[in-house]
């Protein structure tokens, strides 16, 4: 695995200007986050991402773009390339949300493209993956998630998909305050770890509807790695308790990690 530390990832989606992002930093800077046994990434709006690097500064927590094209340049009008994240001080990014897939017709094989260009430049791409509402109910969400998760790595070797993460988020759990069992997220990840080599090495995380009173359940399970987290993670506080659940700190301060 690429590190054993749970990683939590907020994902802001179309939430906070430039100017509410440096606040939510400044905040979080005041709580003075213990990110000793916990990985943290914030993916804002693209618009905010400068902004919010430089106000993290030397903050351990690091800096993740929500989506991103797969070329380094050219003709596609409003998208976003490796580079010009690598520019903004991106290191991680989200690939394949749910939300992109339905709304802004996001497909297998775009999302396939974007993974290898994330790797090629050094960023490391969060692969999200997850059933709908009525596949879950007619019972195939780990055959679904499966597939889904071997069109994303398609073609490629075990020492590149090593390099990724996944996060399972089914999407009838997405911001419905609905969310998954611990058990039967465990299941579907375990899935997902043998769908394709190399993601045996890998973190995978859950998402939808993560709070800080339920993320220490999930990521008390051997599949479970961390979450991905929309929000949750959009006021400074709840974040940096979703971070102290997460490395298994109970609110008393005891470290049990
Ligand atoms: C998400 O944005 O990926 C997500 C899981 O959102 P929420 O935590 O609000 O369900």
């Amino acid at each position: 695995m690429t590190s054993t530390k749970p990683l939590v990832v907020a994902n802001w989606k179309m939430h906070k200007t430039a100017f509410e992002a440096i606040a939510f930093v400044r905040e979080l800077l005041t709580l003075d986050p213990d990110c000793r046994h916990v990985d943290a990434v914030i993916c804002p709006p693209f618009t905010a991402l400068a902004a919010v690097h430089d106000a993290l500064g030397v903050s351990p927590v690091e800096l993740g773009a929500q989506t991103m094209w797969y070329a380094d340049s050219g003709a596609f009008t409003g998208e976003i390339s490796p580079r010009m994240l690598l520019e903004s001080g991106v290191r991680w990014v989200v690939l394949g949300h749910s939300e992109r897939r339905q709304y802004c017709g996001e497909v297998d094989e775009t999302i396939n493209r974007k993974i290898r260009a994330a790797l090629a430049h050094g960023i490391t791409p969060i692969v999200a993956v997850g059933d709908t509402p009525s596949e879950h109910a007619a019972g195939i969400t780990l055959d679904r998630v499966a597939e889904q998760t071997r069109a994303a790595f398609d073609g490629m070797i075990a020492d590149e998909v090593a390099r990724c993460v996944v996060a399972y988020e089914p999407i009838w759990a997405i911001g419905s305050g609905q969310i998954d069992s611990p058990e039967d997220a465990n299941a579907v990840m375990r899935e997902i770890r043998g769908a394709v080599p190399g993601l045996d090495r890998t973190r995978i995380l859950y998402g939808g509807s993560v709070e800080p009173a339920s993320i220490r359940r999930l990521v008390a399970q051997p599949n479970i790695d961390g979450a991905l987290v929309g929000g949750a993670s959009l006021e400074a506080s709840s974040f940096v308790a979703l971070l102290d659940e997460a490395q298994g700190r109970a609110l008393s301060g005891q470290a049990s990690m």
